[in-house]
This record gives C-alpha cells, structure tokens and sequence, in this order.
C-alpha cells in the first residue's frame, strides 16, 4: 500500500492550512510517503507561493483567514499558468452543497475533515495519476527514446514506433520517472487504474510487447527487468 516516491520525481504537494498542529500533522505523513511539502497558512499566502513556484498539487483548507480556500481556488482557476494545477479542497463541512461548490470552483477533488490520512493520500495519488504529465505535456526522453505527447509519437534513434494504447501509455509512465523500479501492482494501477481488476501477469504480457516495439535488434534494452520485485525504464542495469 505505501508508495514512496523516489527522489528522482517527488512531487511537491502546497499544503494551505491554518492550523498549525494539523499542518505538522500533514507535513510529517505526506513527507513519509515521499512528498515534497509546501506550507502556507493563509489564503494571500498561499497565492504567492504558487507564483514563486508552481507545485504539482494543492491541498486547499476551505476555511482561512482573510481570504478563503474557494476565493483562492477561483483566482487559481482564473491564471492561465494555474488553470491546470491538481487543487484538493479540504471542506470542514459535511454537506452535499459544499461538496458541489467545491467543484464547482474548480476544485479537482474534496474531502471533508476530519479525514483519515490514508484516504487523503489516496486522493492525492489519484489525483496526480489523473493529472500525470499534464504539467509537463510536451517532449519526454530517455536515452535515444523519445515521446511527443502532443503528437502521440514515440521514436527511438529517429525511427517511427508504433505501440498500442497500453504499452503507450506503460511508457509514459516509465518515461515520467526514469530507472525507479515499479512492482505489478504499481503498474497496474498507475496504467490501468485502481478500480479496474486486472491479473498482474497482465503487465509481464504488455511489458513484452513494449519491449518489441522499443527495442530493435542491436539496441540495448531498456526495461530493466527487477526479480520478484517488478520493472524500470533503466539501461544501465543490464
Ligand atoms: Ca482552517
């Protein structure tokens, strides 16, 4: 269950909350599971952060000083550097119309307090899953491999490949963090999702039929494959 980021590709998370032993509370879990974390206490706060530097995700208190956590997400939406960016509102209300205005702020995600930490780092990696690569949509490479995520092209040393959604997909992943080791399990839910049951010698079937369309037949392989532990993006290890 626990998944660690390695330190290749740690996401950096804003976290906007006014109270202190919560905010320490959120710092401490959400740096075990491998996060970046970003403080800000307050909604002003919150918005220079994120013009000093943007963050891969927000978690947003609703309830702030000054400026509240839906002003702040509505000002965020109306940037068109910040138009995209993950926000998480944390809601200290229950109610089903709070939930909706959320959304319909622009909010991706809520949860209302109090929460258990690990369905907030559930969201939160859903989240990040969804907005995978969104951030960075353009060229990604490795080695002489390359994607054009806006094209939907994959090359390698300037040739043409040609891959089925699956494996296209399998290796945007492996594209976006580079020699970390994946299990099945991973894969599975960062490629199919999490709420799709699908057997984990599955992947072993697309990882092989990635490996033919990737590697032609003097190349070096670049799926490393880990024993009994799952698969990297990794040259280096053969
Ligand atoms: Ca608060």
């Amino acid at each position: 269950m626990a998944e660690a980021y390695s330190s290749l590709a740690k996401p950096t998370i804003l976290v906007v909350e006014d109270e202190a032993p919560l905010l320490t509370l959120l710092r401490y879990n959400l740096e075990k599971q491998g996060f970046r974390v970003e403080e800000a206490a307050d909604g002003q706060e919150a918005l220079l952060r994120v013009s000093e530097a943007r963050p891969d995700l927000v978690l947003l208190d609703w309830m702030l000083p000054a400026l509240s956590g839906i002003e702040v997400c509505r000002q965020l939406r109306r940037r068109p550097g910040t138009r995209d960016l993950p926000i998480i509102m944390v809601t200290a209300r229950t109610e089903d119309q709070d939930a909706v205005r959320a959304l319909d702020t622009g909010a991706d995600d809520y949860i209302a307090k109090p929460f258990a930490m690990d369905a907030l780092l559930a969201r939160i990696r859903a989240l990040l899953r969804r907005s995978g690569g969104a951030a960075t949509k353009g060229a990604i490479s490795y080695r002489d491999l390359s994607m054009d995520q806006d094209a939907h092209r994959v090359t390698r040393n300037g040739r043409a490949l040609h891959l089925g959604p699956t494996e296209y997909r399998l290796l945007e992943f492996f594209l976006q963090h580079p020699g970390r080791v994946f299990t099945r399990e991973q894969l599975l839910d960062a490629v199919w999702g999490r709420d799709i049951h699908v057997e984990p010698r599955t992947v072993d079937v697309h990882i092989r039929r990635l490996r033919k369309a990737i590697n032609g037949p003097d190349e070096v392989d670049l799926i490393r494959t880990v024993r009994s532990a799952g698969y990297a993006l990794d040259a280096e290890g053969h």
